[in-house]
């Protein structure tokens, strides 16, 4: 869908609004074409217009240019401009997720704003043929830095130094820039999903856990990995194999028409099945693009159906205090007929 396209589309669904401010970086992105850092736009029913300040002159009349959306400098706060633009107009949208409360005090001079929710980022979820092209650039990325910092993996490294090495080669490889902080979780740090990499030195037998993603394109991509340094003991193998197996029911389930959360059930029933299901901590997935967690949620009651070229991850995990965690994560495509794993990194508990 072209920028132009998009905007109609927004228009279609202002229903009593007269126009909506957009305030959030990635939906500017997705209507313009703009990457600055600093934007609001105002969609009417007959105009768009992008505000931004002067250090992006250039660069908005670039970006914008095939978009049908004009584009103004403003030397103050954007805030400003955007008000004198929505006198004589009626009611109009704001982003309730994605603006600061100074930014909503200035705008709400205009009067008669309402709040709006989700409204492009339901856009966002279906996928264009050109968004899904960079997220396989991504999704490729990802995989050949993951590879190649493994490569370079010695035993003795620590958490943060492996992650810096694969920054690094993902930088290498073509990334803009990685999706989020990259995690590597070693033993007993794994337990945490979120873990921040440290200066735990990876240099005996244990599990290790790498999250990791890239942009590409402006699109990124998510993936996660489990490496296991010395033979794995037979009560890890038990849990990587519990979780991959919720892994791959959860992907046989995906195809357009079946509910996000039919999809979460799945790979939650599957743990149940290996007296894991208190361990699986968080939601099987999330959509992803312009930015890394999008809608739909794959998470418990989420009845969005899934649609054809939405583009989610897949990523049950199991938790142990104490002992580590596993997750096992891949970026895949809902097709016409199912579904396409678009990571191509082995499953296969790597042993170094
Ligand atoms: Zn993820
Ligand atoms: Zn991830």
């Amino acid at each position: 869908m072209s920028t132009r396209n998009r905007i109609a589309a927004v228009r279609e669904r202002l229903g009593a609004l007269d126009g909506l401010i957009v305030t959030s970086l990635p939906n500017v992105r997705y209507l313009t074409g703009f990457t600055g850092s600093n934007a609001i736009v105002l969609i009417t029913r007959r105009r768009a217009t992008l505000f931004t300040d002067p250090r992006y002159t250039i660069q908005a009349g670039d970006e914008t240019a095939d978009s049908g959306v004009q584009a103004m400098t403003v030397r103050r706060r954007l805030e400003h401009a955007v008000v004198r633009r929505l006198k004589g107009l009626g009611k109009a949208g704001f982003e309730a997720g994605s603006i600061g409360y100074a930014s909503w005090e200035l705008l709400a001079k205009a009067g008669k704003l309402e709040p709006v929710r989700g409204l492009v980022e339901a856009l966002r979820t279906v996928k264009s043929e050109d968004e899904i092209a960079a997220i396989r650039e991504s999704v490729a990325t990802s995989s050949q830095a993951f590879a190649a910092a493994l490569g370079r993996f010695r035993a003795g490294m620590t958490e943060r130094e492996l992650a810096a090495e694969i920054d690094y080669q993902m930088r290498l490889a073509g990334a803009e820039k990685p999706a989020f902080e990259t995690i590597v979780a070693f033993q007993a740090n794994s337990a945490l999903p979120h873990a921040r990499p440290g200066e735990a030195k990876i240099d005996r037998n244990g599990l290790f856990l790498v999250d990791m993603g890239s942009f590409r394109g402006g699109y990124a991509s998510d993936m996660t990995r489990c490496v296991h340094l010395g033979t794995p003991a037979a009560k890890t193998r038990k849990l990587y194999n519990a979780v991959l197996e919720a892994q791959l029911a959860a992907i046989d389930a995906v195809r357009p028409g079946v509910k996000a959360g039919s999809v979460d059930k799945i790979a939650r029933q599957t743990l149940e099945k290996h007296g894991l299901h208190k361990a699986f901590v968080h939601s099987t997935g999330h959509g992803l693009g312009l930015e890394i967690h999008e809608t739909p949620r794959i998470g418990k009651g989420d009845k969005t159906p899934l649609a054809a070229g939405m583009a989610i991850t897949i990523e049950p995990g199991a938790y142990l205090q104490g002992q580590g965690g596993v997750r096992i994560e891949d970026t895949v495509l809902v097709t016409p007929t199912g579904v396409e794993v678009l990571t191509p990194t082995s499953k296969q508990l790597t042993i170094l």
